[in-house]
């Protein structure tokens, strides 16, 4: 096996270098481009010794062989260090019984922005180093905040355009106006009338048809900012490595010991890293997959079998309101030792019946790694106004639900629940959550939030209430094709 090549998780579509698999986004056949043998650190001690910017580099280098070094220290510095409101940028704190992994110091106050911050870069360098001088369009469907981090991060990039597409009435209040109030001459923002899953598939859909740079699309390569994009898993393996680096530092673990982590899952992407860093060396113990009410993976770690045909739920903690969770591709690709024969049969299963059942063998070794819990919205309630009483620290209503599956399956292990959205975007469920009222503008709920904390809310949203709204289009799913083809032939 080439390992500095990427394979299809579906067999079907040829192996391809790093650099080419992060400008193509989605390969050719529908599958997701994958490592043939994940890479294992070598000097785990001396790499946990360096700052976070340094380990965060060194884990991404590793896992996208054909990149300078150079590039992806550079990406680093400018989309991570230069750009994030902490100097550690994803900082561990100790929040009573748990320790909270804060990723969401980035420009848009969610984890996307740290992924999101370095693939721009990263985006550039690879055009640069396959030659290719197309233009680019950067499709993306988003549950709420891929789309803001992807749209801060791709603006104004020289030969991109970034189309960003979110579920109309499926996002929050202040997701929605991030993203209307988006600037930049290449930037398209759209809702489409239908869930996230509706909008994901319309954009898979058009990735297939357009592959093969079909005449109309006029030279326009299309690429995608999702965790489909294997260069949107790579930095998020680096704060897993981060935080253990952290727990070390602060003389909470000795070397070699396991840490759990718990996170609130919807595309697994975030989580599949996390599995990423376990198969690299770092010593991970369970892995927490933590669910609102879409609780489709939940079922599937439980028994085998993935299940979407069940009804979908709105709930307060939207980015994660998924029901076909597109990285579980990746992780049964690895777990079944590469076998795209069987991945392929499964992905045609799911689109055909809306259901598969994987192999004995493989739930085994999934429950060795992880761990399901599912949080409905009282729980998620319960969660946010006890660790806001006990300990006087807000949670947004996402880390709520994987503090609550941090609570329900506290074992041995030190455990680090990830913070994946800063409570001031979600202002108003977290002010129900720690029990005060809620208003009707989400502004005055920031503000009531920054109130109770004694804190001042972040810059970045109050500053949106002044913006003008620049995008208003709202689209059906099948409008979703010819608009696409009308920002590549450059009408829109
Ligand atoms: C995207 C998102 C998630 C889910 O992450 P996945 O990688 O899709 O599993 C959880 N919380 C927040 C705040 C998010 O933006």
């Amino acid at each position: 096996m080439n390992n500095r090549l990427c394979q299809s998780t579906r067999g079907f579509a040829e192996a391809v270098n790093f650099p080419e698999a992060v400008l193509t986004g989605l390969a050719p056949d529908g599958g997701l481009y994958a490592h043939g043998e994940l890479p294992v650190i070598k000097g785990l001690e001396g790499l946990l010794q360096q700052d976070n910017a340094g380990i965060m580099a060194e884990v991404t280098a590793a896992l996208l062989p054909g990149f300078p070094k150079t590039d992806i220290i550079n990406a680093v510095k400018d989309g991570l260090t230069e750009r994030f409101g902490h100097p550690d940028i994803t900082p561990l704190v100790k929040i009573g019984p748990a320790w909270v992994l804060e990723l969401f110091h980035g420009p848009t106050l969610a984890f996307k922005d740290v992924a999101l911050g370095v693939m721009p870069r990263l985006f550039l360098a690879a055009k640069r180093i396959t030659g290719d001088a197309s233009g680019s369009l950067i499709l993306t469907a988003t549950s709420g905040d891929t789309g803001k981090a992807a749209l801060e991060g791709f603006s104004g990039l020289p030969g991109c355009d970034v189309c960003v597409f979110y579920p109309h009435g499926g996002v929050s209040p202040i997701q929605e106006l991030q993203m209307r109030a988006s600037t930049g001459d290449n930037v398209h923002v759209c809702a489409v009338r239908g869930n996230f899953d509706d909008t994901q598939r319309g954009v898979k859909h058009i990735f297939i048809e357009y592959s093969e740079g079909k005449p109309d699309m006029k030279g326009t390569k299309l690429s995608s900012a999702n965790s489909i994009n294997i260069g949107r898993l790579a930095p998020q393996a680096g704060y897993y490595f981060a935080a253990y680096a952290a727990l070390l530092r602060q003389g909470a673990i000795k070397p070699g010991q396991a840490v759990d982590f718990a996170v609130p899952t919807g595309n697994f992407g975030n989580i599949l890293a996390g599995w990423i860093a376990k198969r690299m060396g770092l010593p991970v113990g369970r892995l927490i997959c933590a669910s609102n009410e879409n609780d489709v993976l939940t079922e599937f770690i439980h028994t085998g079998r993935y299940d979407r045909r069940r009804k979908f739920f709105k709930t307060d903690s939207p980015s994660m309101d998924i029901l076909v969770s597109s990285n579980l591709e990746r992780l049964l690709y690895w777990l079944s030792g590469n076998d795209s024969g069987l991945v392929a049969g499964l992905m045609e299963a799911l689109a055909k019946d809306g259901v598969y059942e994987v192999p004995q063998g493989m739930r085994d070794a999934i429950a060795l790694d992880f761990t399901a819990a599912r949080c409905a919205g009282p729980e998620a309630i319960r969660v946010m106004r006890h660790v806001w009483m006990e300990y006087n620290y807000l949670l947004d209503p996402h880390t709520a639900v994987a503090w609550s599956g941090f609570e329900g399956n506290a074992g041995e292990n030190p455990c680090v629940v990830l913070a994946t959205a800063s409570p001031y975007k979600f202002a108003p469920a977290v002010l129900h959550g720690i029990g005060l009222p809620a208003m009707e503008d989400p502004f005055d709920c920031v503000r009531a939030l920054g109130d109770a904390s004694g804190a001042e809310p972040p810059k970045g949203i109050m500053d949106l209430r002044n913006k003008g709204l620049r995008h208003n289009d709202v689209i059906d799913i099948d409008e979703m094709e010819p608009y696409v083809l009308n920002i590549a032939r450059g009408k829109k």
